[in-house]
């Protein structure tokens, strides 16, 4: 969905739609599972830098609900983490602070993000709100075994035999070492 300035600028749009998995694009980080919920307002906010300078800022408030698929931290198996937050963003026209780079940025201002040509998609918010919504490390369990960092094998479901006998480097060395105290 596309929030044009123009259209805008005569009344806030709501919106309150189901997308489809695919709809948002998530990279290789998740997977979306089922519909995507997601419901709010946009509406224009002049910024007025001066008499003849005003800024069309568009503000948009809402909130997500889906579920994903995450893979696991240690053994990579897809697992279902569902997700939602809310939000209130602001988005400049990109061009508006593009001839003062230098200007400071205050704290409120590290919130604001910017939106190109004269629209923005909700798509793309979307996209950001869910990926900073990911928790910073899914297991499928909290006692995952992970992948045996030799064979590969899931040790979840089949433990593998790389730990027994001393073909490990680091256990002959420490085996050697243990000879030698002993002499
Ligand atoms: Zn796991
Ligand atoms: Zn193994």
């Amino acid at each position: 969905m596309e929030f044009k300035v123009s259209e805008l600028e005569r009344e806030p749009i709501d919106f309150d739609l189901e997308l489809d998995p695919g709809a948002v694009d998530l990279g290789e980080e998740a997977v979306q599972v089922g519909e995507l919920a997601t419901s709010g307002q946009a509406e224009v906010l002049h910024e007025h830098r001066g008499p003849k300078d005003i800024v069309a800022d568009i503000r948009l408030r809402g909130k997500f609900q889906g579920k994903f698929e995450i893979p696991c931290a240690r053994c990579v198996e897809p697992v279902q983490v569902p997700l939602g937050a809310e939000f209130d963003l602001i988005f400049r026209p990109a061009e508006a602070d593009a001839e003062a780079p230098e200007r400071s940025i205050t704290a409120p201002e590290t919130e604001i993000g910017y939106y190109q040509g004269d629209s923005l998609l909700l798509e793309d918010v979307l996209r950001e709100q869910v990926l900073l919504s990911l928790p910073v490390r899914t297991l499928c369990k909290p006692d995952c075994k992970g992948l045996c960092p030799r064979c590969g094998q899931n040790r979840n479901s089949q433990p593998c035999h790389c730990d027994e006998g001393p073909s490990d480097p680091r256990w002959e060395a420490l085996a050697g070492l243990r000879g030698r105290i002993k002499s």
